[in-house]
């Protein structure tokens, strides 16, 4: 970095140029790069991340208990052994991520700090240049890259989402949300309400309820839950076998995702029975005469929003034991004290958490153009849910909703990958997804079917998202068990992909 950098410096003095540039240094741009340089070696390529070190969404979440809701197994990628216990903290999950950096040496590829605040592509180059700043410095840089990246995750890091309730300002304590943590907050002893009834609030409420006088769960309307061990009897019986590591984690990730495909088609297929097992496996560990119907019973099927699993039942056993308790109401209004219910109740608290939910953000918050002309991302038909009409040698990462998301994360490397070695075989230098002739009357729907999967913060963003058709080519199926043997095998020369 240059010594002389000063604030807010203009315009970047060099540009660098890479075969291939990578969009964050979570979980999904973490693996790109490790598969980038164990399947196509020759490629330059650099990764851009604007936070001060990798891990992504396990590195800005600092909120007490932060930990998966997937198993460790089937989110940790299929390269690299998981040994914890399959729920994992995020600590764990970043001691593991550093890990494959160090083992892949992948260090020196990735630049922090570089937020990227352009990404503009010149037909006539063939090439991406992107604009970045220093987060810590204000210094610009300049890259250009044949092929975009684009692993910026699916939401806003910089601030969670929180309605506008009427008097928030009355409120004189605290409001919080888990995304903006403040490391000064003392709930010890405090009356603390978390509204929202999601895996944040699943985790959250555990993790803090030994310390509050109190805390009180706000929702709306339930969310399914499960529970289990945080253990894998399978993966611990092949372990006393001494059983080698890398087996362990194909075994387990088979088994785990064998049974993951048996709950989703019970889900879709005979929801009622997927409900009352749901709802049966929670019984045990409430009071006898608790009101699951009000506080456990959604109205939805089961799978149309995530189900969220609590390991050891720890949010039921705090509710057990009274240091925690469900409301299921609406808000009225936020007063002094806290919180009036359209029923008429009214709750008092010091600290209110807003466990509300994200902001989706579609593109990193880059502003795109492709020859000059500002990209409508919502005008464009998704390839496979990857890449999009019209743009260009861009391709982004987005997981599955009913399973870990690494799974889709590899996948797509093995696609990004293939496609590379692709073009180069044909000297191809720019790929665009174009919908063919025989696609010209296919129905043109949004991102996703709300009957198929329908949480807030999607339904609150769907004009922001690309769109799809009715075929698999032109979507995001959200669904691992068909994706696994069809995305592999996707014929590049099908129509879908033009080669200039
Ligand atoms: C609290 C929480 C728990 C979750 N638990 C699970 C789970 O258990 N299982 C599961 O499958 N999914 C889970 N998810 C979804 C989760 O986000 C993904 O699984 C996964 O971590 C996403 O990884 P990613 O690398 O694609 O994106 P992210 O983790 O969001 O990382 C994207 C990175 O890109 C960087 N970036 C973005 N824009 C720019 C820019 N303009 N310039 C430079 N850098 C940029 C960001 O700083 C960030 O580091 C969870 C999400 C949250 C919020």
């Amino acid at each position: 970095m240059s010594q002389s950098a000063t604030l807010n410096e203009p315009a970047p003095r060099t540009t660098e140029h890479f075969d291939v540039l990578i969009v964050g240094a979570g979980i999904s741009g973490v693996g790109g790069a490790y598969h980038l340089t164990k399947q196509c070696p020759e490629k330059s390529f650099v990764v851009l991340e604007g936070l001060e070190s990798f891990g992504g969404t396990w590195l800005m979440h600092k909120y007490p208990g932060i930990r998966s809701d997937s198993d460790l197994y089937t989110f940790g990628y299929r390269f690299k052994p998981w040994t914890g216990a399959p729920i994992a903290t995020a600590a764990e999950i970043r001691k593991y991520m550093g890990e494959v950096i160090d083992e892949n040496d992948l260090a020196p590829h990735i630049r922090y700090r570089h937020r990227i605040l352009t990404a503009s592509w010149s037909s006539a180059d063939n090439l991406w240049t992107i604009d970045a700043v220093r987060s810590d410095t204000g210094e610009r840089f300049r890259f250009t890259a044949n092929f975009l990246w684009m692993c910026q995750g699916y939401y806003r890091h910089s601030q969670g989402y929180t309605p506008d309730w009427p008097g928030m300002d009355r409120f004189t304590g605290r409001i919080v949300h888990p995304q903006t943590w403040p490391e000064d907050l003392d709930y010890t002893g405090k009356n603390v309400i978390v509204i929202g009834s999601g895996a944040t609030t699943a985790t959250l409420v555990p993790a803090i309820a030994g310390d509050c006088a109190h805390v009180t769960v706000l929702q709306r309307s339930p969310t399914y839950f499960w529970t289990g061990r945080n253990d894998n009897e399978l993966a611990d019986t092949l372990r006393e076998l001494e059983i080698p590591e890398e087996w362990i984690h194909e075994i387990v990730r088979r088994k785990i995702l064998h049974d993951q495909e048996a709950i989703t088609r019970l889900s879709f297929e005979e929801p009622e029975f997927m409900k009352a097992e749901l709802i049966n496996g929670i019984r045990p560990y409430l009071p006898p005469d608790y009101d699951i119907e009000t506080h456990f019973t959604p109205k939805y099927r089961p799978w149309r929003q995530r189900l969220a699993f609590v390991p050891d039942a720890d949010l039921f056993k705090g509710i057990a034991s009274g240091q925690a308790s469900m409301i299921t109401d609406e808000i009225e209004a936020f007063t002094e004290k806290g919180i009036l219910l359209k029923s008429g109740k009214e709750l008092e608290a010091d600290i209110i958490v807003t466990a509300t939910g994200f902001n989706l953000c579609v593109l990193g918050d880059i502003t795109f153009t492709i020859d000059g002309q500002p990209l409508v991302f919502s005008d464009t038909v998704t390839y496979r849910g990857m890449m999009f009409t019209g743009v260009p040698n861009m391709l982004w990462v987005f997981g599955y909703f009913r399973a870990s998301w690494t799974l889709r994360a590899d996948m797509i490397s093995d696609f990004v990958c293939r496609l590379l070695h692709h073009m180069d075989e044909l000297g191809a230098k720019r790929v665009t997804p174009a919908l063919r002739p025989v696609d010209a009357d296919m129905p043109i729907l949004p991102w996703i079917d709300p009957e198929n999967f329908n949480p807030g913060y999607l339904m609150r963003s769907m004009h922001l998202l690309p769109r799809r058709g009715d075929k698999p080519e032109w979507q995001h199926t959200q669904d691992y068990w068909t994706e696994k043997d069809v995305l592999p095998a996707a014929d590049l020369d099908d129509g879908c992909l033009v080669y200039e």
